[in-house]
């Protein structure tokens, strides 16, 4: 059983081009008034797999404090306000959440915290055929998916090591291909029939070799070929944010490495579990998996 848990969730992390017999997507609900105070949330309506920008009105000498959805909020100083990247997984229960937010000691304590709506996102459903060595992996793929599954596991950890834990990235991310993205992030997927599974990440229509850079600045993670991701490139962004590269033609990059907005880490493939040659990108924070369009329709702050 261990073994199976364990598939499911590899299974989760991996992508393929997606599919035809996808439905369309369904009108959101009636947006409410974006709210108003101290602290303000962009995207102002926040969905499951959402990533959030949050910009805290402080005193720029201010020690904030926070939580939300079990994470702890890492908070950075910008020109004129405090501020925190972080996000609600695709699979978060819907309804309200609590954003804890305080600052100060004693008397002179604020708590800025309130209660945050989960919304549902309306993803699409589809199914898709992939070799049967993804679907029901014998001995030696089981192997293979242990030791990928191990080598993520030691880079999650390596990044939830860092210190001290500031922002690597500055300003916007850039898309990593010069290439159509594909609405497929959230997807719940049937695996010939048999293995379900959700989408989590995007997939770009990128030919085999094309180039992929990195969407912000940082240091790689982990580098190197995984069963189901292929030749996989994971840069770790700061504060628990990490974007991942899969299914790649070649790697050009190292862990450890220190890398600039926009810098070539590789050529875009049909490696691991695929229908075709595309690039899958994903972007994790602190274990919560967020949709990587929303974050490059972001305009983040720029590290002062
Ligand atoms: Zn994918």
């Amino acid at each position: 059983m261990a073994f199976r848990s364990s598939l499911l969730v590899l299974a989760a992390l991996c992508l393929l081009v997606p599919s035809a017999q996808g439905q369309h997507r369904k009108k959101p609900a009636v947006r409410p008034a974006p709210p108003s105070g101290p602290v303000t949330l962009t995207p102002a309506v926040v969905e499951a797999g959402s990533p959030e920008l949050l910009r805290i009105q402080a005193p720029a000498t201010a020690h904030l404090e926070g939580g939300w959805l079990g994470h702890k909020l890492a908070f950075f100083r910008g020109n004129s306000a405090w501020y925190a990247l972080a996000g609600v997984d695709v699979e978060a229960p819907l309804g309200p959440s609590t954003l804890k937010i305080s600052y100060g000691q004693g008397e002179d304590r604020h708590d800025l915290s309130q209660t945050i709506p989960i919304r549902a996102a309306h993803y699409t459903t589809g199914s898709l055929t992939v070799s049967p060595k993804f679907v029901e992996p014998g001995p030696d793929e089981k192997a293979l998916i242990e030791a990928a599954s191990k080598a993520k596991e030691k880079a999650f950890a390596a990044s939830d090591a860092r210190t001290p834990n500031i922002p690597l990235w500055s300003g916007s991310f850039l898309a990593p291909v010069k290439a159509q993205a594909t609405a497929s992030f959230g997807t719940r997927r049937i695996f010939n029939g048999k293995l379900a599974s959700i989408h989590k990440g995007t997939d770009f229509r990128a030919a085999t070799g094309t180039p992929v850079l990195a969407g912000n600045s940082g240091v790689v993670l982990l580098a190197q070929p995984l069963y189901y991701e292929g030749n996989c490139v994971m840069i770790d962004h700061g504060q628990g944010l990490i974007s991942y590269s899969m299914h790649l033609s070649r790697i050009d990059v190292k862990p450890g490495q220190q890398i600039v907005k926009g810098q070539l880490i590789g050529l875009s493939g049909a490696t691991g579990r695929v229908t075709g040659p595309h690039l899958h990108w994903a972007i994790r924070w602190q274990g919560a998996m967020l949709d990587p369009v929303k974050l490059l329709k972001m305009n983040l702050p720029s590290k002062p």
